[in-house]
């Protein structure tokens, strides 16, 4: 293996760089690297798309979440509403009120 400071070659196996003494194990030297930043990374959740909105951007964030086009969310939403009893009036203003804006 290499040294990563000054690029040395070491036996593997060996933790501390013959050449300059740092520490051969890229875990220990470099535990910030990006690669661990993807574990992290935000993951899906429903909420309420401020950037696609028609009324309170509830449709835009189920189409968001569910990976649907937001017209068709839109034309299910616009059937549930427009066939009694109407649910999606109901959902739709739960949604609005406990959703997050983004
Ligand atoms: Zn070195």
């Amino acid at each position: 293996m290499y040294c990563t400071k000054c690029g040395a070659q070491n036996s593997d196996g060996t933790r501390f760089c013959t050449a300059c003494g740092a520490s051969t194990e890229p875990a220990a030297e470099y535990g910030a690297l990006p690669g661990g930043a993807t574990t992290s990374a935000p993951g899906k959740r429903l909420r309420r798309v401020m950037a696609d909105k028609k009324i309170a951007g509830v449709c835009a964030g189920f189409a968001e979440y569910f990976d649907m086009d937001v017209t068709l969310v839109r034309l299910i939403w616009l059937a549930m509403v427009l066939i009694p009893p109407a649910p999606g009036v109901i959902i739709y203003i739960v949604a609005w009120i406990i959703l997050p804006r983004s």
